[in-house]
C-alpha cells in the first residue's frame, strides 16, 4: 500500500468530477467504498434519521497512519493512483481523492483510524467548520469515520432532501447491493439502532441473500460463474458472477437486479435489462427477477468517469457486455428445473412489496378494511395493505412473550389424557423431559409409549390442546434448539387467539391493532414469518395509470 499524497495539478485537472457530496447516499456510498478498498472483511453501517442527523461506518481494514490520516482529509489526496497514468488500470472503487474533504465541506467528519505500522497508538481527526484537529485515540486497526450535521451550512441543500425514510430506503439499497455483490465481506446496516440487514462474510452469495432477503429467497437461488466458451463466440475478455433468483421469486419493480462491474455497484439499465432478458419467458409479463451480477471488464473499457458520484459507468463495446450478462444469466438458469417453478411467478407476490425495516406504522391511517380480512392504510405516499390476522398473531406473540418468563405456566388437566405415542415420538420426549416440563408440559408413564398428560401450557390462562404435544415433539425430533421449541410453542399459541379472516373490525379497533403492531420489535412479519404489510407506493399507481411525466389531471 502507497502513502497518500497529493496528485499533482495536471492529473486533478483530468480527473475532476462534480459534486460528490450530493445526499446521504451518497456519503455511505464513499465511505463503504474505501472501507472496501482498504481489504475490510467486516463493515458495519449505522445510520440515524436516514443518515440526517448520523452516519457512522466502521471497518476493520488496514486502516490510516496519523500522518496519512492527516492529509487524506485534504483535497485531491489519495493512496490510489500515483498520476493520470494510472487512471485507465485502477483496480481501487475511489482515487479521486476527494470524497473525504468533500465530506468535511459538507458536514462535521469524526475520523478514528489506526494502522498496523502505528503500533498500539491511534488517531482521531475531527474537521468541523474547514478546522482540522487531531489526537491519539484507541483503536483496533481500521476505520471509523462519523458524518454528522449533514448540509447543516447549506440549508438550501439540506431542504432539497427527501424524508428519513426516503433516504433511508436510498441507503439501504446500496447497502444491500454492495453486501450481496461482496458477499465475503460482512455487512451489517442498522437505522435508528435497528439492524435491518446483517450478512455472515462466508462468501458463498446464497448466505449474502438470505441475510439481505430470506429463506424463500435465497433458497431460490443459484450462482453464476461464468466465462466466456473458447470457441470465439463471445468476448474472452468479459466474465460474469453473481447470484440469480429461480423466476418462482419476482418482483414488481426491477429494483432487485443489483448489477455491478468490476466489483464497483453501478446503476445500469442496460446491464439490468440483460439481466432480465437471459430470464426470456420465464417471467410474466411485468415482473422482474431478484438477481446480482457482477460483470467483469479490463478497466480501460470502462469509462467510470461519466458519472461524478461513479453510480453510472459506460462501456467501450457496451454490446458484447451485456450479451455476455445475458448468457451468463441463462447459462445459470437453464440448468435448474424450472418448469414447474415457472407457472408460480403470476402469484400476487408483489406489485405489493413487503415492507421492511423502519417503522412507518406510527403515522399511518386506516382508511378501510377489504373482505373483513385485510385493512387499508394511508402512510405518506404509501398505501399499505395490512393481514389483520397475521397483524394480530404477532402482536399476541410479542405479548405472550413478553409475559412468560423462563418458564412457561401450567394449567392442568383434570382428568389427566392418555395419550400413545410412536416410538420415535416417545424417544424424544424421553429425551426432552426438562425442557417439556419448562414449556410447561407434565407427562407421567402410563406403560410402553402411552404417556398420562396431567398438564399443558397454559400462559395468559389459555390451554393448550393435548395434541399440541405431538407438534411440540415434532419439532424437536428436527433438532430444535430448546429456546427454538419455545418459541415455537410460544408461535402456535400466539395464533389460536388470533383474529381470523372474516372478523370485521370497527376503524377504531383497526386503529389500535395497527398501532399495537407499530409497537411491536419486529412488526413486519407475523411470527410464522409471513408479511403483515404490503405497501404500494404513489409512484407505482402513477405509473400503471400511465400518468408518467404529463400531468393529467
Ligand atoms: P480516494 O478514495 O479517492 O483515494 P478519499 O477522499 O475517499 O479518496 O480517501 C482519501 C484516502 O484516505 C484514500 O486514498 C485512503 O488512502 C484513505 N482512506 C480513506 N478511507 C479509508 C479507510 N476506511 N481505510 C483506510 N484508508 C482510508
Ligand atoms: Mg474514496
Amino acid at each position: 500500500m502507497t502513502r497518500v499524497h497529493e496528485l499533482d495539478p495536471e492529473t486533478v485537472d483530468r480527473i475532476a468530477a462534480g459534486e460528490v457530496v450530493t445526499r446521504p447516499a451518497a456519503v455511505v456510498t464513499e465511505l463503504v467504498e474505501n472501507s472496501l478498498d482498504a481489504g475490510s472483511e467486516s463493515i458495519t453501517i449505522a445510520v440515524e434519521r436516514g443518515g440526517l442527523d448520523r452516519i457512522r461506518v466502521a471497518d476493520d481494514g488496514h486502516g490510516m497512519t496519523e500522518a496519512d490520516a492527516l492529509l487524506a482529509v485534504e483535497r485531491h489526496t489519495t493512496s490510489k493512483i500515483d498520476g493520470i497514468d494510472d487512471v485507465g488500470r485502477v483496480r481501487t472503487l475511489g482515487f479521486r481523492g476527494e470524497a473525504l474533504p468533500s465530506i468535511a465541506e459538507a458536514a462535521r467528519l469524526d475520523l478514528t483510524t489506526k494502522a498496523v505500522a502505528d503500533g498500539a497508538r491511534g488517531t482521531r481527526v475531527v474537521v468541523e467548520n474547514g478546522e482540522k484537529r487531531s489526537e491519539p485515540a484507541g483503536r483496533d486497526v481500521g476505520t471509523t469515520v462519523e458524518v454528522t450535521d449533514l448540509f447543516a451550512r447549506t440549508p438550501a441543500r439540506r431542504k432539497s432532501l427527501a424524508g428519513p425514510k426516503t433516504e433511508f430506503s436510498r441507503i439501504s439499497a446500496l447497502c444491500t447491493r454492495y453486501a450481496l455483490l461482496r458477499p465475503d465481506v460482512r455487512f451489517r446496516l442498522s437505522h435508528d439502532d435497528r439492524e435491518t440487514f446483517a450478512t455472515p462474510g462466508t462468501g458463498d452469495p446464497t448466505d449474502a441473500l438470505l441475510g439481505v432477503y430470506d429463506r424463500q429467497v435465497a433458497g431460490a437461488s443459484t450462482t453464476v460463474e461464468w466465462s466466456a466458451p473458447d470457441d470465439g463466440s463471445a468476448d474472452r475478455e468479459v466474465s460474469v458472477s453473481g447470484v440469480v433468483c429461480y423466476p418462482s421469486v419476482t418482483r414488481a419493480r426491477p429494483t432487485h437486479v443489483h448489477t455491478a462491474v468490476n466489483s464497483r455497484a453501478v446503476e445500469n439499465g442496460d446491464l439490468r435489462q440483460a439481466v432480465v432478458a437471459g430470464y426470456g419467458d420465464l417471467l410474466a409479463g411485468g415482473r422482474y427477477p431478484v438477481a446480482a451480477i457482477d460483470v467483469s471488464v479490463p478497466p480501460e473499457r470502462v469509462d467510470a468517469n461519466v458519472h461524478p458520484a461513479k453510480e453510472r459507468v459506460a462501456f467501450v463495446d457496451g454490446e458484447a457486455v451485456t450479451a455476455a450478462v445475458e448468457s451468463a444469466v441463462r447459462d445459470a438458469l437453464s440448468g435448474e428445473d424450472l418448469a414447474r417453478t415457472a407457472d408460480l411467478a403470476f402469484d400476487l407476490d408483489s406489485s405489493l412489496t413487503p415492507v421492511e425495516g423502519d417503522s412507518t406504522l406510527a403515522e399511518v391511517t386506516v382508511i378501510g378494511t377489504f373482505r373483513d380480512l385485510y385493512l387499508l392504510c394511508e402512510a405518506d405516499d404509501d398505501l399499505l395493505v395490512i393481514d389483520q390476522h397475521a397483524a394480530h398473531e404477532r402482536v399476541n406473540f410479542e405479548r405472550l412473550r413478553a409475559a412468560v418468563g423462563d418458564e412457561v405456566e401450567s394449567a392442568a388437566i383434570d382428568p389427566p389424557e392418555t395419550l400413545r405415542l410412536s416410538a420415535d415420538e416417545s424417544a424424544t420426549l424421553e429425551a426432552n423431559r426438562d425442557l417439556l416440563a419448562s414449556l410447561g408440559y407434565r407427562v407421567a408413564d402410563f406403560g410402553g409409549t402411552t404417556y398420562r398428560v396431567e398438564a399443558v401450557p397454559a400462559p395468559l390462562g389459555r390451554v393448550e390442546p393435548t395434541a399440541a404435544l405431538r407438534d411440540a415433539l415434532d419439532a424437536l425430533a428436527v433438532g430444535e434448539t430448546p429456546e427454538d421449541a419455545r418459541e415455537d410453542l410460544l408461535r402456535d399459541l400466539a395464533c389460536h387467539p388470533s383474529l381470523k379472516a372474516g372478523d370485521a373490525l370497527s376503524v377504531a379497533d383497526a386503529t389500535r391493532l395497527v398501532n399495537r403492531l407499530g409497537a411491536c420489535e419486529q412488526p413486519y412479519a407475523c411470527p410464522h414469518g409471513r408479511p403483515t404489510v404490503l405497501s404500494l407506493d404513489e409512484a407505482t399507481l402513477a405509473t400503471a395509470f400511465e400518468r408518467g411525466n404529463t400531468r393529467l389531471g
